[in-house]
């Protein structure tokens, strides 16, 4: 059941069969087709993640609590996750995404949006992440978030330059990447948006994650981090704004006209209490993301619809299906999923559990087991891998 082959997924319980062939769903199948049967499950299309860090899945592994314990948003950054990115090499980058993709197919999700982050490991991150996506068989749209936190402009250049290395293939897309409008400067921005026009992709970045962003921008007198990479030309139409909490209801409506994607991170948002994103809800083109928690999408819409109704925002009802609109417009094919057309990327769910997944038409979850890959050896080496991580953060 490669790509290119043809699979009968169903009939389900409810009667439903999917057909997919060459890697879309497709109306007919021929006679000899493949079949997964599943007649007591229900069929539902693959979760989307519209926002994380694979990098960070070694962190469920015992990761040290930072000390002194962090007190702000911008104090989580500098003494955890910009501490733990530079303590990556390969094999721990490796290990890592490999343990966050198995388990993210593990929870039926099929697609991931990343945004990676090196900084002693910018030339060839990608690629190795690229590997893990193909090997364990997840979608992913893919990229370096470019910043000058750590060694200026040339570290930014090779971040776009690291975005470019990314080929495309049935299940990868590249994207252009940008930390956050508070580690870059206007000409890096530029060039941003001037690699995604050229490359017919879009720019992924964080935006108003937390008030510190917002505060750099008026410093650099713009009106906000979202005008500022409008005004330089970064936000092409398709561009991933990822958290927005500190948007207001005005801005987000412009992130709208412009034609972007907000992501909505409601645990990350919770657990960094960088506020709840009540303004969002001014758009529908707002997708969910899990920002390097686990990527089981259902434990994050929970989460989503919990703090919605402690904040009475009635506004969030197809945040996770949207994620599947920002798939559709990266791969180039129809948004209603499941109908001929749409990525042929399904789940068939049983009693509350995750039974099978197809990525594409390949099958990579059977009977709730990994197919693509080992899940005890890939744990187990993300458990040596992390640490060797604790080791080297530990010296950092
Ligand atoms: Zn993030």
């Amino acid at each position: 059941m490669a790509l290119s082959g043809a699979l009968v997924i169903g009939p389900d319980r409810s009667g439903r069969s999917v057909t997919v062939v060459d890697g879309r769903v497709a109306a007919l199948a021929s006679a000899d087709a493949a079949v997964l049967s599943c007649p007591d499950g229900d069929i539902v299309p693959g979760a989307v993640c519209a926002h994380t860090h694979l990098y960070s899945g070694l962190a469920r592994y015992g990761m040290p609590q930072a000390l002194p314990p962090p007190e702000n948003f911008l104090e989580i950054l500098e003494r955890v996750w910009w501490r733990l990115d530079r303590a990556l090499d390969a094999e721990i980058l490796r290990a890592s995404a490999r343990d966050y993709v198995a388990r993210a197919l593990l929870a039926g999700t099929t697609t991931l949006v990343d945004h990676h982050e090196s900084p002693l490991l910018i030339e060839g991150s990608l690629s190795i992440l690229a590997e893990v996506c193909e090997e364990l068989g997840i979608r992913a749209l893919l990229c370096y978030g470019a910043t000058e936190r750590n060694f200026g402009r040339a570290e930014a250049q090779r971040g776009l330059a690291e975005c470019r290395r990314v080929a495309a293939s049935p299940l990868l897309r590249g994207l252009v990447g940008l930390h956050a409008s508070f580690t870059v400067s206007d000409d890096t921005v530029r060039e941003a948006g001037e690699l995604a026009r050229e490359l017919g992709t879009v720019v992924h970045v964080h935006v108003a994650e937390a008030a510190a962003d917002v505060d750099d921008a008026l410093r650099r007198g713009a009106t906000g981090p979202l005008e500022r990479l409008l005004s330089l030309g970064a936000l092409v139409p398709g561009s991933i704004l990822a958290h927005g909490v500190h948007l207001s209801t005005e801005q987000v409506y412009l992130a709208d006209a412009a034609g972007c994607w907000l992501v909505h991170n409601p645990r990350s948002n919770e657990g960094n209490r960088v506020g709840y994103a009540g303004t969002l809800s001014a758009t529908t083109r707002v997708a969910l993301g899990a920002d390097g928690w686990d990527a089981d999408m259902m434990v994050e819409e929970a989460a989503l619809l919990r703090l919605a109704a402690q904040h009475h925002d009635i506004g969030v009802a197809g945040r996770l299906a949207a994620g599947h609109g920002l798939a559709a417009e990266r791969f180039g094919c129809a948004a209603k999923t499941l109908a001929p057309g749409a990525l042929g990327d399904v789940v068939v769910r049983q009693g509350g559990n995750v039974r099978h997944v197809v990525v594409g038409g390949r099958v990579v979850v059977e009977d709730g087991v990994l197919k693509t890959g080992d899940m005890e050896l890939i744990a187990a080496s993300a458990q040596s891998e992390a640490a060797r991580l604790w080791t080297r953060l530990a010296q950092i």
